[in-house]
């Protein structure tokens, strides 16, 4: 089958050729005629599959004739994060360049006023996360009285995050009389209610998960103590070759330690993760994919679904609590055929996880000890432990190859840039977080890693918390609890004093009170003399 036998407009057909596209994949070529009769959809796929132009191009099609009015878009598109909306948006401006379709998207973290006069103009597809579409209903800034082409997309994403519903919600208020169309990569009870109750007369399509990247990534576990990860992580990164990196963590509060350990040693390294506001994760992401940064410490709901396609390294910090969460994070290397690696820090308390995981992928990770790491020692061989690494103050950038290091350099003038505008930018709704949280990112469920030697005796002062344009709350709450669950470190990690250690301030009394100040004013004497 090729592209030509759906009945699709020239001006799609030319772009489709022109995103280098050959055959339908199997997903688009058991929706795509299917979607274009205007017939519910239930899709079992998930990300890679090519499930997006699978709704998109049909979409297109159906919208290319008729008109958009102010703020009632013809179509709906919800996707559970941002980042994924997002990329929804590109392969829409992607696939109908030739075509005059407007959309919009409405994500939370983004100006809303933006998004306001982009809708009062008249959009015909709106790409949005649950949350912020509430909110912007809620307002009366949208009608959804025209929608007649409904996309949830990554279902089972928006039950892990609790957006059903919110979904629900916004379902309820759509007219009956549209094209529903639900994708999900798996099909849990819950996700089989919201169908029964959204769609009609669906015709079911489910189609293989892409090549499992158990077969094109290379995967490796390291068994290491908790309190030498940073060192082993290091360690790792020097020995492989890195053009590029994602590094995941399973909690937001380690994200950013590992990001200023990274750079400090030479790395160069950025976070992403869901307490960031939405510019910076945009514009991190960009970076990322342009080589300015070439690895990102991140969670796994911000990387969740991203398309990069040239990702070379994956690194779990953190084994995941769920296994699909491990395929998720893997699965960002060894894309579209190219092989990727994957290296796993095991550590004692992880046996369940990682048992999970390998009956998850049907195989046993074979296991990378750090002695044959090239050029590499044991943890316990490696001297410091990274708690006295990370007190060292700043070190010279390591030797890197000169590609990498050319990259790092711009790197390093992207990233001041790119501090001077998160002070510039003045962010009342940067910072707003999306009307329904950004999903929990397991901090919660996290088990708390043994702090690293040596343990602080007192309570400490907390770390000043970094500058930031106007933290959410969300964020000024996670900084209290970083500050609580810290030890006692101040600025590169050296240990502060407790207030205690500080002598209090004194009462002057009789016995105290300095000769200078005993002594009278000019003012005073000249009065005391006439
Ligand atoms: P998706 O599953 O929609 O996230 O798509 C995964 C990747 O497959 C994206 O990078 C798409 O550009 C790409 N893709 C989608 N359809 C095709 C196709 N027919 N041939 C080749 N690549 C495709």
């Amino acid at each position: 089958m090729n592209f030509d036998e759906f009945g699709l407009s020239d001006a799609i057909l030319q772009a489709i050729r022109e995103s280098g596209y050959e055959t339908p994949t199997p997903i688009q070529a058991q929706a795509i005629p299917v979607a274009l009769m205007g017939r519910d959809i239930l899709g079992c796929a998930q990300t890679g599959t090519g499930k997006t132009a699978s709704f998109v191009l049909p979409m297109i099609e159906a919208l290319s004739t008729g008109r958009s009015r102010a703020r009632m878009p013809r179509a709906l598109i919800l996707e559970p994060t941002r980042e994924l909306a997002a990329q929804v948006a590109e392969n829409f401006e992607k696939y109908g360049k030739h075509l005059k379709l407007t959309h919009a998207l409405l994500i939370g973290g983004e100006f809303m006023t933006e998004q306001l006069k982009t809708l009062e103009r008249g959009v015909d597809v709106l790409i949005a996360t649950p949350g912020r579409l509430i909110d912007m209903y809620e307002r009366g800034k949208i009608m959804m009285s025209d929608v007649k082409i409904f996309v949830i997309d990554e279902s089972d994403r928006m039950l892990d995050m609790g957006f059903i519903p919110d979904v629900e919600k916004i379902a309820s208020r759509l007219p009956s009389l549209r094209q529903t169309m639900l994708f999900s990569a798996t099909m849990p009870p819950e996700i089989k209610r919201l169908a029964d109750q959204f769609l009609m007369n669906p015709k079911t399509i489910s189609v293989a998960p892409p090549a499992s990247p158990a077969e094109t990534v290379e995967q490796r576990k390291i068994f290491c103590q908790a309190r030498d990860k940073r060192t082993v992580l290091r360690q790792l990164m020097r020995a492989e070759e890195i053009v590029n990196a994602i590094v995941f963590c399973n909690r937001k509060r380690d994200i950013d330690v590992l990001v200023k350990s990274l750079v400090t040693s030479g790395f160069n390294a950025a976070a992403l993760h869901g307490d960031m506001a939405q510019y910076l994760r945009t514009e991190t992401l960009a970076k990322f994919k342009s080589g300015e940064i070439d690895i990102l410490i991140a969670s796994d709901v911000a990387a969740r679904g991203l398309d990069i396609v040239t990702v070379g390294h994956v690194f779990n910090f953190d084994v995941p609590y769920h296994p699909d969460d491990y395929v998720h994070r893997i699965g960002r290397t060894g894309r579209a055929g190219r092989s990727g690696k994957s290296f796993t820090l095991v550590t004692d308390d992880d046996a369940k996880s990682i048992a999970g995981i390998e009956r998850l992928i049907k195989r046993d990770i074979p296991e990378l000890k750090l002695s044959d790491v090239a050029g590499g020692r044991s943890a316990e061989d490696a001297g410091p432990t990274e708690a006295a690494e990370d007190e060292r103050p700043s070190r010279p950038r390591r030797e890197r190859s000169a590609r990498s290091g050319e990259r790092s350099e711009r790197g390093e003038r992207g990233k001041r840039r790119s501090s001077k505008t998160a002070e510039a930018v003045e962010a009342p709704e940067a910072a707003e977080a999306e009307a329904a949280p950004e999903p929990v990112e397991a901090e919660a469920a996290a088990p708390v890693e043994p702090p690293a030697p040596p343990a602080p005796a007192k309570p400490a002062r907390a770390a000043k918390p970094a500058r930031a344009a106007r933290p959410s709350p969300r964020r000024e709450q996670s900084d209290r609890q970083d500050s609580r669950d810290a030890p006692a470190r101040g600025r590169q990690g050296f240990r502060t004093e407790h207030p205690a250690d500080i002598p209090g301030p004194q009462s002057f009394g009789e016995d105290n009170t300095p000769a200078f100040l005993l002594r009278p004013t000019r003012k005073v004497a000249a009065s005391q003399a006439s």
